[in-house]
């Protein structure tokens, strides 16, 4: 094998949630990127394909090409003058750097928050009231003989998830792997997943909070008028023979995506699916997780969880935190017009959120940080290039069950990475404020005059 060519063992895909970690990368070092994925889906295979290095500046400040150093202290300017700045992205990106986000969050009195409150933030809020009977996509994989997922398309989202854990794979008490299990897919409409099931309900859309709340009353034994069906498009015997399937199973998961948080009835949906779940345990054995799709959105939640007590749409302006998602998330705070900078980490809003939030970002100082020129990129005062998590960068991730995941690098990039920049917009926005935790503008109304 020649000099330039590495091959590496173990190798983590962060595309998705999935955060696969059996990965077996060629790289090419004289050119600087993945010839060839083993193991990797389609997405995976894209993803390590378009990440070598690029030849970009380091750093772009209102447009012109400037060093890491000189957007250190133009960001951190901003930062340190801005009245109401918000930190928003963080789910394309390690551990380490997102502890860092916390960090200049709190420090400089700012909002903090990811892009789980566009995704599963719904989630987060019905977790909180009601806890989650969870488990592991391991043991998910090893005892599941009935898995249900409820609005989403893994097929295509995250294809691993079928042959790694929840339907082909053979596991301890699988040993056939699909034939063990009956897989049921809920969705509003037939998707490429759709042929993977044994049984497909296509429920009316906007009606999987009254399918949800019918099954736990079968659940418990209770009566379900027949006209459900007229309301969900789900017969009252459809219903009752998954709801004795359920009860039968030996081990039972559900896994629901955004066609469940993102839909009316938000954290009402996902809290009434995972208090299915734990109505169940009353017969048998079930766990119910989400299925996330950024590679580490789920560290986002637990980094910002544990440093805060709260999952994203965090505020700090007080000098402690407080969670209001509607009032601290960031496409509120933009369409809203309240914040007067922003930091953007991994993310690129300017192409995905809604016309007023985008049309506020762009009438604000942004920061961004990202491997590549985004849309947020190309809007921002300050524009840095890092390298990229897990090819570039080693570090911490968390898969969508939890488990945390030690990244294995290919190559070293030229550019430094997320945590890298961050920490030294931290170091120079405390010097910028000298003893003064909060910038002054920051401050309460009243602890201002007093
Ligand atoms: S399923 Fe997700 S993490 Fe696994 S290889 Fe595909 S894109 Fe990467």
């Amino acid at each position: 094998m020649s000099d330039n060519v590495r091959i590496v063992p173990d190798a983590t895909c962060t595309f998705c949630g999935c955060v696969c970690d059996d990965m077996i990368l060629t790289v090419d070092l004289e050119h600087k990127r993945i010839t060839k994925s083993e193991n990797a889906c389609v997405l995976g295979k894209a993803w390590f394909k378009e990440h070598g290095v690029e030849d970009r500046p380091f750093a772009l400040v209102e447009g012109r090409e400037a060093t890491t150093a000189e957007g250190v202290e133009a960001a951190a300017q901003i930062l340190a003058n801005a009245r109401f700045p918000v930190i928003y992205g963080l789910s394309d990106t390690t551990c380490e750097a997102q502890r860092v986000a916390v960090a200049i969050a709190d420090m400089i009195g700012g909002n903090l928050d990811t892009t789980t409150s566009v995704c599963h933030g719904p989630t987060g809020i019905a977790f909180q009231g009601g806890g989650e009977s969870t488990a592991s996509l391991g043991e998910i994989k090893n005892r599941a003989d009935l898995v249900i997922f409820w609005g989403g398309n893994p097929a295509e989202a995250h294809p691993r998830l079928f042959t790694r854990y929840a339907v082909t794979a053979k596991g301890m008490y699988t040993p056939n792997g699909r034939k063990d299990r009956t897989i049921v897919l809920v969705d509003v409409r037939r998707t490429p997943s759709t042929p993977v099931a044994d049984i497909f309900l296509q429920v009316k859309p906007r009606t999987d909070f009254e399918v949800l709340w019918a099954l736990r009353a079968l659940v418990k034994g209770r009566k379900v008028d027949p006209s459900i069906e007229q309301r969900t498009g789900i017969s009252l015997a459809v219903l009752e023979d998954l709801v004795a399937r359920m009860k039968r199973c030996r081990y039972g998961a559900l896994l629901f995506g955004m066609g469940l948080t993102m839909n009316r009835g938000r954290h009402f949906n996902a809290g009434a699916l995972l208090a299915l779940a734990t109505d169940l345990n009353e017969f048998t054995h079930f766990v119910a997780k989400p299925v996330r799709g950024h590679g580490n959105v789920t560290g986002a939640d637990n980094v910002v969880s544990w440093q805060t007590g709260f999952p994203f749409g965090v505020n700090f302006s007080r000098g402690y935190p407080r969670f209001n998602p509607g009032e601290f998330t960031t496409v509120d705070l933009l369409a809203r017009g309240d914040v007067d900078a922003a930091l953007i980490i991994a993310s690129d809003p300017a192409s995905n959120f809604p016309q007023a939030a985008i049309e506020h970002l762009k009438r604000i100082p942004v920061i961004s940080l990202d491997p590549k020129l985004t849309h947020t990129g190309q809007i921002s005062r300050v524009a840095f290039t890092t390298a990229t998590y897990g090819i570039n960068v080693p570090g911490t991730v968390y898969r969508m069950d939890d488990v945390p995941i030690t990244l294995r690098p290919a190559f070293d990039s030229p550019y430094p990475s997320d945590e890298q920049v961050l920490s030294a917009i931290r170091d120079r926005v405390r010097e910028l404020l000298g003893g003064n935790r909060l910038p002054v503008g920051a401050l309460p109304a009243a602890a201002a005059v007093s």
